[in-house]
């Protein structure tokens, strides 16, 4: 059984219009952003999610963690039907600007302790701080970054803490949204080789959501090709390259500098 399902997930927006095309239509004019994806995302993979900026890569995903509602379509956690953000955090998500998740006022560590307090309401209160310099150790961070606050980090720092954020859930899919396509190529690597000993040591599911196809190549086990709100391709990532049956997926290797 897959442990997380996309099951014919759809999502239109309506398309803000002016006054006078209103005034001549006046029915309403949707954008499908994501039409019929079926998806079954398997316990302890990376699946690479590619395609051009605009193809509802965030839209799914965002879904995929209950952050957003379908319009048609569900999604399965472990043969449940997810209905609304997951309270428990087994579904975790970080972003291309880790700017979005933290909170400038906060210091890092008290931001981590008060996720591990949310979702791991079991653990004692005393064993907390303990647990987050455990989780910044895990993501290669000093001991002192608990101190700080998000501002006095580098792009690729933050990126980790937001990581580690994600972690204090004790989650078992990670969504990353293009998380990497903001740092300089040599941060990129060392974020990237963190996703892979994340999922080689802890077993952790990961979606990673990229229009960049080294990157893709390099990390992931399957390989999802989304385009115009549809995945047209679904393959083991060494085939992918390999022998690709959609013409856009082609058009994606060929554009590979
Ligand atoms: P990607 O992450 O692949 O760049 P997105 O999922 O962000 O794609 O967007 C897919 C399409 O849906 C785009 O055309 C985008 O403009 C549109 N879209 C996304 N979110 C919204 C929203 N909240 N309101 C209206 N349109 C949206
Ligand atoms: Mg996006």
């Amino acid at each position: 059984m897959p442990l997380l399902d996309f099951q014919k997930v759809e999502r239109r927006f309506p398309v803000k219009r002016s006054f006078g095309d209103l005034l001549v239509n006046r029915k309403p004019v949707y954008l499908h952003a994501v039409r019929g994806v079926d998806l079954a995302v398997r316990q302890g993979e990376i699946l690479g999610i590619v395609g051009e900026s605009g193809c509802g890569k965030s839209t799914l995903a965002r879904i995929g963690i209950g952050l957003q509602p379908s319009d048609g379509g569900r999604v399965l956690f472990d043969g449940h039907p997810l209905e609304g953000p997951d309270r428990e955090g087994r579904l975790q998500m970080v972003f291309q600007d880790p700017y979005s998740s933290l909170n400038p006022r906060m210091t890092i560590g008290a931001q981590l302790e008060e996720v591990v307090a949310r979702y791991r309401p079991q653990m004692p209160r005393g064993d907390r701080q303990a647990e987050v310099q455990r989780i910044l150790a895990e993501v290669s961070l000093v001991p002192e970054t608990a101190l700080k606050f998000p501002h006095a980090l580098s792009g690729g720092q933050r990126q980790r803490v937001s990581i580690g954020r994600a972690l204090c859930a004790d989650p078992q899919v990670l969504i990353a949204d293009e998380p990497v396509s903001a740092l300089d190529a040599s941060v990129q690597a060392q974020i990237i080789n963190l996703l892979k000993g994340l999922n080689r040591d802890k077993g952790l599911t990961i979606i990673f959501i990229s229009h960049d196809m080294n990157v893709v190549r390099y990390l992931c086990d399957r390989v999802a090709v989304m385009y115009l709100g549809e995945i047209v391709e679904l393959q083991e990532c060494t085939s992918l390259f390999a022998t690709p049956q959609h013409p856009y997926t082609q058009a994606l290797i060929d554009a590979v500098p």
